[in-house]
């Protein structure tokens, strides 16, 4: 919770627990001590012993410190001021009553399950342990030092209160996390939305230049085909230039898809042909293996054709040294596609993985970051799934499932 720490509202809600509490520790601390002077029930913790009066003084020295922390800026440290200078006060006080008299010890105080069951509100686990556990060490040390067993029962009175805590404390922790989760989840949509947004329009004005670019380049080729070689070079840059606009309007917002009955053997067939050049310099073999006569799939099959190219590229940059990737199509369930895309390759740090699909987030020099993106799109509006395994420096083994039959 660290980062939070810096967030306003939390602060806030941080001095409102602080306020409740000390309005709860005074009222509870001198009303009862009040009540034990007059109705005399025991002399003890009255103000002839122990501390006495001090007691009460440094009480509210403690709370002009406290109010001037809160002043400062620093909330967070109002909680630890009072369970230390608590835990103190009353383990002097304490030795000063008891040591060196028989008078029989009485623990236990009603401050202390105030303490005990104000400790979740606060929603730190440190602060949790250190008053639990504070107040457990004490009447452990007291009863050592006074060689009183009756602080055992206190101390079981205190676990089960803390027990009850800690429940709420919990609680508390996985309801704010939950919270989080969601309030994370809705900026992040919303910052795909307006880069989205952006994005498109931007590839929106790029694709017309970019056709008629094209369009006279290749009149330039035809009109003086042995001139220059650098025409195919050309053509293939402005290619690629409109793959990537087209990967960028994909940002934040899925495009419709056009479903047909389609072959998904044709589909990697064509993939591969793509591809099989490249593939071919880098000294990788491809395999497929297509297990038995498949039915054909309810998909958007250039939208398909868009999946696997950018997940065998993928497999393909990851091994530059060659090696071979192996495409495995089977139909699972009876309604479901599978086809996994396994490589030998570089593989996938533990901490990438979570970034796999964000926008942009690439690894490679040249990369876009985009191709995981428009591919877990696409699939997701097939109504699909899909799972990447990897292993650093073993491979990775991409596997796509789709449903058969579209609902
Ligand atoms: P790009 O290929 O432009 O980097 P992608 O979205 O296709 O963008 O991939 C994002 C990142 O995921 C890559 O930069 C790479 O680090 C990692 N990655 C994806 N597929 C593989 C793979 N088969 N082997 C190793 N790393 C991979
Ligand atoms: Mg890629």
């Amino acid at each position: 919770m660290k980062e939070s720490i810096k967030n306003p509202q939390i602060i806030m809600e941080e001095r409102k627990a602080v306020k409740l509490f000390l309005w709860s520790f005074y009222i509870v601390y001198f009303s009862f001590d009040i009540l034990t002077y007059i109705l005399k029930m025991d002399k003890i913790g009255s103000p002839e012993d122990g501390l006495g009066f001090w007691i009460h003084a440094l009480l509210i020295v403690i709370l002009s410190i406290a109010i001037w922390t809160m002043k400062m800026g620093n909330p967070y440290l109002v909680k630890y001021i009072y369970i230390y200078s608590f835990l103190l006060i009353d383990f002097i006080n304490t030795l000063i009553i008891y040591l060196g008299n028989t008078k029989q010890y009485t623990s236990g105080h009603i401050v202390e399950v105030l303490f005990i069951l104000f400790s979740p509100i606060f929603v730190s686990k440190r602060y949790f342990w250190t008053v639990n556990l504070g107040m457990a060490g004490k009447y452990i040390v007291l009863g050592l030092i006074l060689h009183d067993f009756q602080v055992l029962i206190t101390i079981i009175v205190y676990t089960i209160l803390s027990g009850i805590a800690y429940v709420v404390l919990i609680r508390f922790y996985s309801y704010i996390n939950s919270l989080t989760s969601v309030h994370d989840e809705l900026r992040k949509k919303e910052k795909l939305a307006v880069i989205g947004q952006m994005a498109a329009a931007i590839g929106h004005e790029i694709r017309n230049p970019l056709s008629s670019l094209k369009g006279f380049t290749q009149l330039q080729q035809e009109r003086y085909p042995n001139t220059n070689d650098f025409y195919p070079i050309m053509i293939q840059e402005i290619d690629r230039i409109n793959s990537i606009v087209n990967d960028l309007m994909y940002i934040g917002k899925p495009r419709s898809i056009k479903l047909e009955k389609a072959n998904i053997e044709e589909i990697i067939a064509y993939t591969l042909s793509i591809i099989q050049q490249q593939a071919e310099i880098q000294g990788i073999t491809v395999e497929t293996i297509m297990a038995g006569p498949l039915p054909p799939i309810d998909c958007d099959s250039k939208q398909l054709k868009q999946v696997f190219l950018n997940l065998i590229k993928n497999a393909i940059e990851a091994m530059p040294d060659g090696g071979s990737i192996k495409v495995n199509v089977k139909v699972v369930e009876k309604q479901k596609m599978y086809i996994s895309i396994q490589d030998e390759g570089c593989g996938i740090k533990d901490e990438n993985i979570l970034n796999l699909g964000e926008p942009f987030f690439t690894t490679k020099e040249d990369g876009t970051g985009l191709g995981l993106m428009v591919t877990n799109q696409i699939v997701k509006e097939h109504l699909g799934e899909l799972n990447i395994q990897s292993e650093p420096e073993r491979g990775t083994s991409v596997e796509v499932i789709l449903p058969i039959i579209h609902r």
